[in-house]
């Protein structure tokens, strides 16, 4: 009935979809990240450096750093074109071929985005909060996959840690996009750009192929620390949940409908939602540090 990812069979797998190494603007190199994220506890990493004729396009082969439990997928953040404020647009596009193709000369963004989508790539609108994207701008990319909730470096950068508003904005509007949380991490000294965002994907197996199915099929759910084990929705309306220890849940919908539920140290709880009318949803699990965990939009029928 729904896209969540908790009746899927297979595993739970930790990952960070958006970081950059020496191979454009970030401090360490591909080898020193990939150990990083690894000895993290993190099952899968896209290096995702600035595809930008200034750092030879790069599209960097980690397959090498793969060990136990951990593999990388091939990633790149795509620029190209102008947002609708003049911007130079940010698209993250993981999944790539390693043979895609330099921006063509004056290709736009949405055009860059259609080449990411058409070679085979998981695409993502990139820090809206970041850069002031506007939803004009996020519907003319077509049918990309997800828009970033959460970019880690942009909290010391510039204050705008936080995007949900564009994934809530276009699911009032009736469009449909999953929600991505993330690093995007420059391994910067005065930038506090790791560990502040990723996602738990369940896939079948710890493979590129599996995990870019589950992120694409939206069986992820993205965190700054919580765990959610279990969140199930009824057809009453009802949600149940298990996870880490939290002290509220929060049930959003269309416009201000929301319903919450707040306690001490919850590992699981139920709500009702009767007088529901919003034809969506999405929970919040937020922890006593003020961690949050986040479901994709939850979308009753359709
Ligand atoms: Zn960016
Ligand atoms: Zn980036």
């Amino acid at each position: 009935m729904h896209t969540l990812p908790f009746g899927q069979s297979g595993r739970f797998f930790r990952g960070n979809l958006h970081t950059h190494s020496t191979r454009s603007d970030g401090r360490r190199s591909p080898e020193e990240v990939c150990r990083f994220y690894r000895e993290m506890g993190y099952h899968f990493l896209a290096i995702t450096d600035h595809f930008m004729e200034r750092f030879g396009y790069p599209l960097t082969d980690t397959s090498t750093f793969w060990g136990e439990d951990f593999i990388t997928l091939a990633g790149a953040e795509l620029h190209a074109g102008r947002t609708e404020i003049g911007e130079l647009w940010h698209i993250l596009a993981v999944g790539l071929p390693g043979d895609f193709a330099p921006n063509l000369s004056g290709e736009t963004g949405p055009q860059i985005a259609r080449r990411a989508l058409d070679a085979g790539a998981f695409v993502a609108a990139a820090h809206p909060a970041w850069y002031n994207l506007g939803e004009a701008d996020v519907l003319s990319l077509g049918a990309i996959h997800a828009i970033e909730i959460i970019n880690g470096i942009s909290a010391d950068h510039n204050d705008r840690l936080e995007s949900w508003y564009m994934v809530d904005r276009m699911a009032a509007l009736g469009n449909r996009y999953s929600a991505l949380a993330t690093d995007d991490a420059h391994f910067h000294e005065h930038h506090a750009d790791l560990l502040r965002g990723w996602v738990w994907v369940k896939a079948e197996e710890l493979t590129p192929a599996a995990i870019l199915g589950a992120l694409m099929a939206g069986h992820y759910y993205s965190t700054t620390g919580p765990q959610i084990l279990d969140l199930q929705v009824f057809p009453s309306n009802r949600i149940s949940l298990r996870c880490s220890p939290i002290d509220h849940v929060v049930v959003t919908g269309k416009g201000a409908e929301a319903v919450s539920l707040h306690g001490n140290g919850m590992i699981s709880a139920e709500l009702s939602m009767r007088r529901w009318n919003s034809p969506y949803c999405r929970v919040t699990l937020r922890d006593r540090h003020g961690e949050s965990a986040w479901s994709n939009v939850i979308w009753f029928e359709g």
